[in-house]
């Protein structure tokens, strides 16, 4: 058991962290407040090797680990937790062609893909269908050598902005097992979109509804066989949801980081805040949570990268987590701001309404706790 990063993640992480700092930071609060989704910077740390980070290298991935990724997630995650989780679902997208696609499919899609010239969206939701994804009823029936898809998608990321969907609809029955995974490129007939959602956080990427309405798709953007597509939704989210905890990671990094500074600045009582000693105590357990956090999602990312049958249990533990820590120490950073904490130029509130939703979305933390009890408890 080895705690330290090699020289080689030490140098991901500084890659990652340095992007942050000069692409994604200094910009992080206008995309916010202008509701701009950053493509072109996103295509730049694409470049960097960022959109495809555990797929294989011969069609231009990176092919790192998960714990790789963690770490990149992390430190780009210090500039904008919004920017960085939309280029995990991005990675997920990729992941999901490069480890279930064709040949043909993987030459196909991911040489785009990897350099963002095609950016990818997931498609699991549906308006009726959240939580219980296994029961989703968009409706992909074959005709010939096409599919003709019908039904609708909730809260997709990127939606309308992103070229290519990857889909999951029923081609058979009831349940998880009648369900497929497709590739939808967006100029098909038939695909369209809502309106952008007005939301909490997030608000540098859109997050719109996706409509069918007789979408036809060749047969050929089915990935893998009929029947397949919720294993590989869920096979997906592990990553994503490791992801999505190390983006909340950075992020309350971030808003610790930011309240020590303004600690030190800060005084009442004619003395600095920083001298309070209840004050100096919350700060101590902000930090402590955060590392703890770490040293899990870093155990949970070892353990998917190891193919660990613990794997699945460990990323739900691991989101369910970190996501939670994350949200209460930019929730108590922007506390110890007093009113300025409240106003958008700190910068810290913003934090707080990004990393709100990671408790909800890549399945909910009450989701989390059914699987790691299914897990605890077998199928009793
Ligand atoms: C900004 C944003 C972006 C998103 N991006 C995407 C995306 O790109 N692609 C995509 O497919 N989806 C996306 N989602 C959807 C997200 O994954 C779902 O919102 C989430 O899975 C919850 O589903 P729901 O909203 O239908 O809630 P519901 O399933 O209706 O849940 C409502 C409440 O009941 C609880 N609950 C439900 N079932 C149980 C149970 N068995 N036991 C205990 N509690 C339970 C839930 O935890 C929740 O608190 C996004 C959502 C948001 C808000």
């Amino acid at each position: 058991m080895d705690f330290e990063l090699s020289d080689e993640q030490a140098a991901i992480r500084e890659m990652a962290a340095g992007f942050a700092a000069e692409a994604i930071a200094p910009h992080a609060l206008e995309w916010d407040q202008n509701k701009h989704f950053p493509i072109d910077t996103l295509k730049a740390a694409a470049g960097l090797g960022m959109a495809a980070i555990y797929v294989r290298e011969d069609v231009g991935g990176s092919g790192l680990t998960r714990l790789d990724a963690a770490l990149i997630f992390e430190a780009l995650s210090l500039g904008c937790p919004a920017v960085a989780s939309f280029l995990s679902i991005h990675n997920m997208c990729a992941w999901i062609i490069d480890a279930y696609g064709s040949p043909e499919q993987r030459s196909q899609w991911l040489p785009a893909m990897t350099g963002m010239e095609m950016i990818a969206s997931y498609c699991l939701t549906e308006p009726g269908h959240g939580s219980d994804a296994g029961n989703l009823a968009t409706r992909a029936v074959r005709d010939g050598d096409h599919y003709i898809l019908n039904g609708q998608k909730q809260f997709i990321s990127g939606a309308g902005a992103s070229d290519l969907y990857i889909v999951m609809a029923r081609t058979g029955g009831e349940g998880p097992k009648g369900i497929s995974t497709f590739i939808v490129p967006k100029d098909t007939p038939g695909l369209s979109f809502g309106a952008s959602e007005k939301k909490m956080g997030w608000h540098a990427q859109p997050t719109r509804a996706v409509m069918f309405e007789n979408v036809r798709v060749p047969a050929a953007n089915r990935i893998a066989e009929e029947g397949q597509g919720f294993r590989i939704a869920m096979a997906a989210l592990d990553g994503g949801r490791l992801n999505i905890a190390a983006c909340s990671l950075g992020g309350a990094q971030a808003a610790l980081d930011k309240a020590i500074a303004y600690m030190g600045e800060r005084k009442a009582f004619g003395r600095k805040i920083s001298d309070f000693q209840a004050l100096q105590f919350r700060l101590a357990d902000m930090a402590t949570e955060l590392e703890v956090a770490r040293t899990f999602l870093w155990r949970a990312a070892s353990a998917l990268d190891a193919k660990s049958p613990e794997a699945t249990r460990f990323c739900a533990m691991a989101k369910r987590f970190v996501t939670d820590a994350g949200f209460e120490v930019a929730n108590q950073a922007l506390q110890l701001h007093g009113g300025y904490g409240y106003l958008s130029e700190y910068g810290v509130e913003k934090i707080v309404r990004d990393l709100r939703v990671h408790q909800i979305l890549e399945g909910t933390n009450e989701i989390m706790r059914v699987i790691i009890a299914r897990a605890l408890l077998g199928s009793r």
